[in-house]
């Protein structure tokens, strides 16, 4: 299981109860709801941090993360946050994750569909090695 600081996101041991970048109390965030606090970062002004949420839900195959990446994808015109997004799904990996990066290739355009293609062709070489 990785872990992450819910101050400045970056990967920390399970172990820590202050985190050695930022200096943030983590020992708190034990009893609360980790995974939910990072869907809700999903929402975040800042673009580095929804990035950075998207990657970590991706990372902790957060099944409930799903729906809104999805609501997230269709929101937004930012070309890498969408890739980020596809990856996060991948990672994933439930049908319906699944089906809708298939469905990008169909529908989408440019640098995204590229992209979406290159995570299903991926993943194929994957499976055959
Ligand atoms: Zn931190």
């Amino acid at each position: 299981m990785t872990f992450f600081c819910p101050t400045c996101w970056k990967e920390i041991k399970g172990i820590d109860t202050i985190c050695p970048f930022c200096g943030a109390d983590i020992s708190e965030y034990a009893n609360k709801d980790f995974e939910e606090k990072l869907i809700n970062a999903l929402r975040h002004r800042e673009r580095e941090t929804v990035q950075r949420a998207v990657y970590i839900l991706g990372r902790r195959k957060s099944i409930k993360a799903v729906h809104p990446l999805l609501k997230l994808f269709k929101q937004t015109d930012n070309t890498l946050l969408k890739i980020g997004i596809l990856n996060a799904l991948n990672e994933i990996g439930v049908p319906e994750a699944k089906e809708f990066i298939f469905k990008v290739i169909d529908s989408d355009t440019g640098i995204v569909k590229r992209m979406a293609r290159e995570i299903i062709d991926r993943e194929s070489i994957n499976h055959a090695e």
